[in-house]
């Protein structure tokens, strides 16, 4: 007791500490206005085939601070998970990226697209995910088989069996599940082997220095082994290069995500730059 009481009065003492607290706790309130206000915004990166066609977008998430300007995610979203904040935070981004992608289905040009939301692990483990997610869908009238839900490796740390079962719950909505920045957390394959995945996103970390750093070569070609033999798809984020682009495809990766390709965009642009050239137009007519 008299331990705790010294470390409270430490804190309170600590001026620096004192700021660093008032620091956060004004983040977390400027957070709850931005929720309120609908500063949040999410942006569009392409993710593409082979041929560099377009196949769908990830959502990634940017507050539009009215001071600070267009804030990065990292900045933010620990402090939301804290907080406990990312659950409404959580909410608004998937009944956006359920709109959207809706909107998308309703256009020849982008109707096949695929759109991928990143899901927080605290999210996942709140009580009532799956049920949110599955009405959210439902209200929204997507169809949710071109939804795609992003997890980490350290979700499944808390309790892997209650993972399992709330993956499998999620996907009875017909939605597919990717396992983000794979290769970066400790997941055994015979655990890996059990969860019902449908991608695994190879971390950019080891795309990076592919055609650099020749460990990290075997690491990708270990991953898309991986894939092959779990029967997943496999996705190569982070390509900035047109060597990377070139080996990964002969290592068999068959989609790509990265500035190579595109940045993340505002809605807007993204479907702009998804419009088709005037000889693709051609073609189109041509195919009739
Ligand atoms: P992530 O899901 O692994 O997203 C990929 C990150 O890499 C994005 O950063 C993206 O802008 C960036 N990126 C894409 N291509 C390249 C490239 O070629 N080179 C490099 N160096 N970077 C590239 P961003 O948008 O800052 O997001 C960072 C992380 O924040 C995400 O990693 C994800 O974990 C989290 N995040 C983003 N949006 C959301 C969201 O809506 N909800 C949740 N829960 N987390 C989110
Ligand atoms: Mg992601
Ligand atoms: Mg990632
Ligand atoms: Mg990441």
């Amino acid at each position: 007791e008299a331990k705790k009481l010294g470390r409270n009065g430490l804190r309170f003492f600590d001026p620096a500490m004192q700021a660093s607290l008032e620091k956060r706790s004004q983040l977390e309130s400027d957070l709850r206005d931005a929720l309120e206000q609908e500063q949040f915004v999410l942006h569009y990166q392409k993710q593409v085939d082979d041929k560099g066609r377009t196949i769908g977008a990830e959502a990634l998430i940017r507050w539009k601070h009215p001071v600070r300007g267009m804030i990065p995610p990292f900045e933010f979203i620990p402090v939301c998970e804290e907080s406990g904040l990312i659950v409404p935070v959580g909410q608004w981004l998937m009944k956006e990226a359920c709109q959207k992608l809706n909107q998308w289905q309703q256009n020849e040009r982008m109707k096949d697209y695929t759109l991928s939301v990143n899901i927080s692990m605290k999210e996942f483990m709140e009580e009532g995910f799956v049920r949110q997610v599955h009405q959210t869908i439902e209200e929204s009238g997507v169809n949710p088989s071109n939804l795609e839900l992003e997890i980490t490796e350290s979700i499944g740390h808390a309790n892997p069996e209650e993972l399992i079962e709330k993956l499998h719950l999620l996907r009875l909505a017909d939605l597919s599940l990717a396992m983000d920045d794979f290769g970066t957390g400790y997941s055994s394959l015979s655990y890996l082997k059990k969860l019902p995945l449908d991608v695994l996103k190879i971390d950019q970390s080891f795309v990076r220095d592919l055609g650099v750093d020749t460990s990290d070569e075997s690491i990708v070609q270990a991953i898309i082994k991986v894939g092959e033999t779990l029967g997943l798809e496999v996705i190569a984020e982070g390509v900035e290069s047109e060597e990377q682009f070139e080996l990964l495809k002969q290592y068999g990766c068959r989609k790509f995500q990265g500035y190579y390709f595109a940045r993340p965009l505002p809605a807007e642009e993204f479907e702009q730059s998804c419009v088709p050239c005037p000889e693709e137009a051609d073609l189109d007519v041509a195919g009739v």
